[in-house]
């Protein structure tokens, strides 16, 4: 049960802006518990003591040697770990990256996450707090921290977990992230490895937040997509082509797109004849982008693609006028990159306070 549903049962009969307000005093950091929540009654408070004010606790924050890139390990209630990454981007702002699940049931073979199989998915809590533990931490850190340190400008839901598979959750944490900070919505990015069922719903749900979707494709070649996808069946990609076409139909303008993320894998999809059928692919759909993301370190047999045929993958899709990039990888020193989000429970044991 969420913190809303907690204080329904507590108080029934009150009117909705009562939670609207304390929702809010969730992201004022001059408040630390709810005997700063003034607008309140005194005796609505006392009541209000045993639901939590934060779900999560600190269990051990790691920083990059560049002190740009910060991993958290967050304590849960139920005493499950996840992690949480904060990263200073290229407006010298911080992006966070917030898990929404407590490992993965996905598998894809080429991310740490998804050995750890799937522990449970997070309340919608849990999420938002993630927002709120990075923004105390970089309150309290402001003297250490390059730049502009306190303005989380982007979140993108690329930790822990598959977010369409918490459809709900993921739902409520946009929501509330979108009605209590200065985030727009083009300033949230939820990846996804392309959940069909889910992603018809984003099309039709008016609750839905139009943020914007990263579908992570990998391949737009059906065998190799199998390969490193186990979820991925025989006609995924012409289904995902069809819903993107629907998707940019309703929702594609000049701010808004797709992005397709690549992780790039020597020998597996990073071929020219893989870059042909990625242009291909993209170019039967339209306003597509693609992120390469060059494969991070984790315990399994793939290698990264060399510098060179990444540039040459690059140049394939740019000379089919498709918009691409490599991402910058960051917090590869403390385990924090794209893929390498893993709770190892030697390391909370060492870490434990
Ligand atoms: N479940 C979501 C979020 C995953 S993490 C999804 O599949 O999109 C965000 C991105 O990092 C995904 O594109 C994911 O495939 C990618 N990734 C996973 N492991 C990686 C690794 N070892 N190196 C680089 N990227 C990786």
């Amino acid at each position: 049960m969420n913190r809303k549903e907690q204080f329904n049962l507590l108080f029934p009969n009150t009117p909705a802006f009562r939670w609207k307000q304390i929702e809010q005093a969730f992201f004022v950091s001059s408040i630390a518990g709810w005997d700063g929540v003034t607008s309140l009654s005194k005796e609505m408070r006392a009541k209000l003591v045993d639901l939590p004010w934060m779900s999560v606790s600190t269990n051990t924050v790691m920083v990059g040697k560049k002190r740009d890139t910060h991993k958290a390990l967050l304590n849960l209630a139920d005493g499950q770990v996840i992690e949480s990454v904060l990263m200073e981007n290229v407006r010298g702002d911080w992006t966070i990256c917030v898990s929404s699940q407590v490992g993965c049931a996905m598998r894809c073979g080429f991310c740490a996450t998804g050995k750890m199989g799937l522990k449970r998915s997070l309340t919608s809590d849990e999420i938002v707090d993630q927002y709120r533990f990075w923004q105390t931490y970089l309150t309290n850190q402001r003297p250490s921290l390059p730049s502009n340190p306190s303005r989380i400008s982007n979140v993108v839901f690329m930790g822990m977990g598959e977010p369409l598979a918490n459809y709900e959750n993921v739902k409520e944490t946009l929501n509330v992230l979108l009605a209590h900070t200065d985030l727009g919505k083009t300033r949230i990015t939820v990846s996804t490895v392309g959940v069909l069922p889910r992603l018809e719903q984003v099309l039709t749900d008016k609750d839905w937040p139009h943020v914007r979707l990263a579908v992570s494709l990998h391949s737009a070649v059906a065998a190799t997509r199998k390969q490193i996808v186990p979820t991925s069946y025989d006609d995924f990609l012409p289904k995902l082509a069809d819903w993107a076409r629907r998707y940019l139909d309703v929702l594609g303008n000049r701010r808004h797109h797709l992005t397709f993320e690549y992780v790039m894998l020597k020998g597996v999809n990073d071929t020219n004849e893989q870059a042909h059928a990625l242009a291909s692919f993209v170019r039967s759909i339209g306003n597509v982008r693609c992120n390469l993301i060059p494969y991070n370190l984790t315990d399994c047999e793939f290698e990264c693609s060399e510098e060179n045929q990444i540039s040459r993958f690059l140049a394939i899709l740019g000379q089919a006028g498709i918009t691409a990039m490599k991402r910058k990888t960051m917090g590869d020193d403390i385990a924090a990159a794209c893929g390498q989000l893993i709770v190892l429970t030697a390391a909370i044991d060492k870490n434990a306070v």
